[in-house]
């Protein structure tokens, strides 16, 4: 039974609104204005994929995928219920999804009692220790896409806070040596890197407050998205396990001389949660922008009707789409019978990167109208060179967007070194940097500076001498202190 404050509302948001003013207005109508997701499914927090979005979607996991498998991580695939049995093996985990989670029970007398997936270990780790059993199976790495089941009490968010995190891919390593994991750890970075990279987009690559670890794990890097609204969104993370799960899911191997050794481990995982942050950073007024990469069409052609010259004008607008098919171009021709301005209207707002129009003039000219979606620039183009202006201009939008999310990062980033500072900086909608000893105490008092703001990590790779900002101690330390999502 659907609790009626659950019920979600049936309406279709009129307009879009204004981005930068009603940022989250805005995101949420740009889902369901621009075919993304349809979050009127009755249960809030699931979520139906659109062909347009998941088509994105998809795109993006093509890319995981073969990133992952080039360097010889296997993908596999767990069942989503997990036995009870499994989630007791570790206490520590299962209390956090206990209460709360999403259940499974059927036969007649019960006897099938398992969990749907809130995370994958107690699923995955109870068959890691059957099969790794020597020195020789090791390392051994693996992943899966699958959904994870939260219950979400708080405020559901679509593609950030769901019930069902679609999409979700989760690589789970083991190692002999605490070292090797270490370093398979730096790589999940490295994937994690250039698939930002892929969707033109600048992380913060922080590292976890030590609390935030699960006990007994060594530690664990997270990429954060800075929002235009200078809140900061988690959106990816490399735990280094230790033997924290190892030892609880029972996983050992047989060294050279025989000996058990409990394994090492990595578990790295992101999702849909990386698109929702595309479609905030990549938008204007008009609505998305695109990156090419993933672009579900990179390119629409909208032809231009006039009745006489329907046919012939149709005809060289299907060839064109043929020509630009042929050249691996993702095009689509919009030959509905509605009119050009409409048509301009839609594709702007589900952000195509480039549009082309084609009337009979262009074709007598043997030319064409290319747009540059992300800067409104129009040119004309000689019809015979169209593949390579097309690809020109993916390109020029694929690197603009990039330079622009680093400019925007870098304009939402202020360094702060009073406490007072430090709230004027949340006040303007910013992120703050600060220097920070890494004391419980000190990471209190400025969780309560404003409410909803915290310290989310320490800058991974940056270290700079100076005094905490609450205690004045001496620290290189650099953290990040904003309102997180
Ligand atoms: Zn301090």
């Amino acid at each position: 039974m659907v609790n009626d404050s659950e019920k979600v509302s049936n309406e279709l948001p009129q307009m879009l609104g204004a981005r930068k003013s009603e940022l989250s207005e805005w995101y949420h109508n740009i889902l369901l204005l621009a075919d993304i997701v349809d979050i009127r499914y009755n249960i809030k927090g699931m979520n139906v994929w659109k062909a347009y979005g998941y088509q994105m979607m998809q795109n993006l996991k093509h890319f995981w995928d073969d990133m992952f498998k080039n360097d010889g991580i296997q993908e596999l695939y767990f069942p989503q219920i997990i036995p009870i049995s499994y989630c007791e093996q570790n206490p520590e985990w299962w209390a956090g999804f206990k209460e709360e989670g999403f259940k499974v029970i059927a036969g007649e007398n019960n006897e099938i009692q398992g969990a749907l997936r809130p995370t994958g270990e107690a699923a995955i780790y109870p068959m890691y220790a059957l099969w790794i059993r020597t020195y020789r199976d090791l390392p051994f790495r693996a992943y899966e896409t699958v959904s994870s089941f939260r219950y979400e009490t708080a405020h559901t968010r679509p593609l950030i806070r769901d019930r069902e995190i679609t999409v979700w891919h989760e690589i789970h390593t083991v190692h002999a040596t605490k070292e090797d994991s270490l370093n398979e750890a730096l790589l999940h970075v490295e994937f994690y890197k250039k698939m930002w990279n892929h969707v033109a987009l600048k992380p913060l690559i922080v590292e976890k407050p030590e609390w935030e670890v699960f006990p007994g794990a060594v530690g664990g890097i997270e990429f954060y998205y800075i929002s235009p609204d200078g809140k900061a969104m988690e959106n990816g993370s490399v735990n280094i396990l230790g033997q924290a799960y190892a030892k609880k899911f029972n996983i050992k191997y047989k060294d050279k001389n025989g000996q058990d050794e409990t394994a090492w481990q990595v578990c790295t995982g992101n999702g849909a949660r990386l698109l929702s942050a595309v479609l905030i950073q990549h938008g204007d007024d008009k609505g998305l922008i695109v990156p090419p990469n993933i672009a579900t069409y990179q390119a629409v052609i909208i032809p231009i009707i006039f009745e006489k010259e329907k046919e012939k004008t149709l005809e060289s607008a299907l060839q064109l789409k043929h020509e630009l098919q042929k050249a691996g171009i993702r095009v689509h021709l919009d030959d509905r019978d509605e009119t050009p301005g409409k048509k301009y209207y839609e594709w702007e707002l589900k952000g195509v990167p480039v549009r082309i129009e084609i009337g009979p003039r262009d074709i007598t000219n043997h030319q064409l109208v290319l747009v540059q979606r992300n800067v409104g620039k129009k040119i004309i183009v000689k019809r015979e060179n169209i593949v390579g202006e097309v690809n020109g201009m993916l390109h020029a939008v694929q690197s603009e967007l990039l330079a622009k999310s680093e400019s925007d990062v870098h304009k939402l980033l202020e360094y702060a070194d009073t406490v007072d500072e430090v709230g004027r900086v949340i006040d303007s909608a910013k992120t703050a940097k600060i220097h920070w000893c890494r004391n419980g105490k000190c990471y209190d008092t400025l969780k309560k500076i404003r409410e909803g703001a915290e310290i989310f990590g320490s800058d991974y790779y940056e270290k700079k001498p100076g005094k905490c900002v609450v205690c004045g101690k001496d620290t290189e330390n650099l953290a990040y202190y904003a309102k997180t999502y």
